[in-house]
């Protein structure tokens, strides 16, 4: 009778924990350690990243109106040379992640365990599956009303400026009409990485008053160096952020990532990873 209850007992446990397991499974956590997660998950997810947006648009509309009304005034010192003063005004924008947000490129990459790829990116920017950036549609739109024609400086490859200007005209971003101004990399030969040229060619014709990214070098071709070198260049144009340049928040990707180990896509992610380690300022822990 003991033992008869006691096989009850062990049956009734074992169906239990049968039963159990397919929800033990489930519960136990399958996600893969990721250097991008926060960052990923703060671009996607974060109400602060939204507000940070915002905020930098809406300055933005205040500094459009304060350029208009300066001749003087230009955002481009670099490349605007000789008599603009009585140019026509336009100002340049960044794409990704100045304008559209492609936190579910980064994302997918996060959950893959993956990164950039040439072949994977060019397949997302076809799916169109972009996201405009909080108060990016509403301050072009404000800059075309008064006027200002509004240039896209993307490294977006000319085979997918296609799916991308369908994508941004869908948002209601401006596209210039009967002006050619998304301007890809590569689409001229001298059209490289660095932005530095085509900024040139738009400064030839324009006034440029104000210049939007979320990259170092979407506001000069000083960005390549090292942390500290960067950091002088940072000191340098300071006076311009919050000014003429407006810079958008971007933690997952950018020249501040690879700065650490030198842009040197050779060495290995652990490799990268300590460099990036030995970058730290950390506090003595006193
Ligand atoms: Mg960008």
């Amino acid at each position: 009778m003991r033992n008869g209850y006691l096989g009850r007992r062990a049956l009734v446990t074992a169906i239990g924990l049968a039963a159990a397991l397919p929800a033990l499974a489930a519960d136990l956590p399958t996600a893969m350690p990721d250097d991008n997660l926060n960052a990923v998950l703060w671009d996607q997810t974060s109400v602060e990243a939204k507000a940070n947006a915002l905020g930098a648009y809406a300055l933005a509309h205040y500094r459009l109106d304060e350029a208009l009304a300066d001749k003087s005034w230009t955002a481009a010192p670099a490349e605007q040379t000789g008599a603009f003063q009585d140019l026509p005004p336009a100002i340049i924008l960044d794409v990704d992640d100045t304008v559209l947000n492609t936190s579910p490129y980064q994302a997918w990459n996060v959950i893959n365990s993956t990164s950039f790829t040439p072949d994977s990116w060019n397949k997302y920017v076809n799916a169109e599956r972009d996201v405009a950036i909080p108060g990016a549609v509403e301050f072009t739109q404000y800059a075309a009303s008064k006027g200002v024609k509004v240039f896209y400086v993307t490294n977006r490859t000319a085979d997918e400026e296609k799916p991308t200007v369908e994508e941004m005209k869908r948002f209601g971003f401006p596209m210039g009409d009967n002006v050619d101004t998304f301007l890809s990399a590569k689409e001229q030969p001298d059209w490289g990485s660095a932005k530095g040229t085509r900024r040139a060619f738009i400064a030839k014709n324009y006034r440029i008053l104000l210049m939007f990214g979320d990259n170092l070098g979407d506001f000069t071709d000083d960005y390549k160096g090292t942390v500290e070198e960067r950091d002088k260049v940072f000191e340098a144009d300071a006076a311009h952020f919050g000014h003429d340049w407006i810079a958008i928040a971007n933690p997952t990707y950018g020249s501040f990532e690879s700065a650490p180990y030198h842009s040197d896509y050779k060495l290995s992610p652990e490799q990268q990873r300590q460099m990036k380690h030995d970058a730290l300022k950390p506090w003595d822990g006193k």
